[in-house]
């Protein structure tokens, strides 16, 4: 069990780990103009990112999610997952990935330890994914999603970025799919931030996209046990093997079962998402510090950890974007 207590009695047993910034993709609400790509001097090494997850498995943390920017376009992947799934007191390595690249690296991903995948996938129409995305690649992502259910990724689940006006029309063809392709669909509420390209008012509710699918569906049926150790809350449509999650970001404020931080790819740890505060470890770690020391740091990172975001009240963090942080 985790030693890793914040002040608010939390217990973090959880870290996400982002291996670059740099993405193949530029999804309208996730990418901004104005950050440039960082350096590889100013990017963990694996042996780097090894450390920290040996400090943090030290005092508890038992669960990794790599992401990015884009995992996939990072080279030699599958060799830090190796490194990580080793790591005594892991006892599972996941990723988040944009799939254009899944189906390539999907089972040396899989042998090196990698235990499943979420996959961003917002629109089912390609000129909409285009339009999204800024990428034509619908058909690289539809072929990883089914490369990795085939090779045991398990459980896929696919997160959908629900936009206003955009992709919202698409919300029951999603629902369709834990029907007809056994899909786990995760609807994420959409978070605003002041450096993404788009702006305005995209926020479509949880409840109004769970009223929306019973509309179409019927009545949901709820889902035990809850699947993975996020925010997310399951339900099922009669008869589908595939779930239905829904992640209330904005709407329903989860930090109270907050269980994670964050490692950015030039060595910050980000105790929450949606707040600004950072505490270096790239330099510590560079000047010779122990995996005991590592540890203190990242103790002192949860001490700090806030009670809960304020998105709701407006205020949005600003100073990096989702794809600098590890969304
Ligand atoms: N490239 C990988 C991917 O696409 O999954 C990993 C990084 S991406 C930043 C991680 C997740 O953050 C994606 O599911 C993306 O949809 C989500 N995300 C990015 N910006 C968001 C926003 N403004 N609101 C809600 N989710 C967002």
């Amino acid at each position: 069990m985790s030693n890793l207590i914040d002040s608010f009695h939390r217990r973090i047993n959880y870290m996400r780990i982002s291996v670059t910034d740099r993405c193949d993709l530029r999804c309208i609400y996730c990418a901004s103009t104005s950050f440039h790509d960082q350096t590889h001097e100013d990017t963990l090494r694996y042996e780097e990112i090894h450390k920290v997850a040996q400090a943090a498995a030290s005092i508890g943390v038992s669960k990794i999610r790599l992401t990015g920017g884009e995992p996939l376009v990072r080279l030699y992947l599958s060799r830090l997952v190796k490194l990580l799934a080793n790591t005594p007191g892991i006892d599972e390595v996941s990723m988040t990935t944009n799939g254009t690249l899944l189906a390539k690296y999907a089972a040396e991903l899989k042998a090196a330890g990698l235990q499943r995948v979420n996959i961003s996938l917002d629109s089912l129409k390609p000129d909409k994914f285009t339009y999204i995305t800024g990428g034509d690649k619908l058909d690289d992502v539809l072929h990883g999603i089914e490369v990795a259910q085939n090779i045991g990724l398990v459980p896929v689940k696919i997160n959908m970025v629900v936009l206003k006006g955009i992709n919202s029309d698409e919300i029951t063809d999603f629902a369709r799919k834990t029907i007809t392709d056994d899909w786990n669909v995760r609807f994420i509420e959409h978070m605003p931030f002041t450096w993404a390209k788009m702006q305005g008012n995209e926020l479509v509710s949880t409840q109004e996209i769970i009223s929306i699918i019973r509309a179409q569906f019927g009545e949901l049926e709820p889902h035990f046990p809850q699947v993975g150790n996020g925010p997310a809350k399951y339900y099922k449509i009669h008869g589908a093997k595939g779930t239905l999650g829904f992640i209330g970001a904005v709407t329903d404020c989860f930090c109270a079962q907050c269980n994670r931080f964050r490692l950015t790819s030039d060595g910050k740890l980000r105790p929450c998402l949606l707040d600004d505060d950072e505490i270096d470890i790239r330099g510590p770690l560079r000047s010779g510090a122990t995996i005991a020391e590592l540890a203190k740091i990242i103790q002192s990172a949860a001490d700090v950890k806030r009670a809960q975001h304020h998105l709701s009240t407006g205020i949005k963090p600003s100073s990096r974007s989702m794809r600098q942080i590890g969304g």
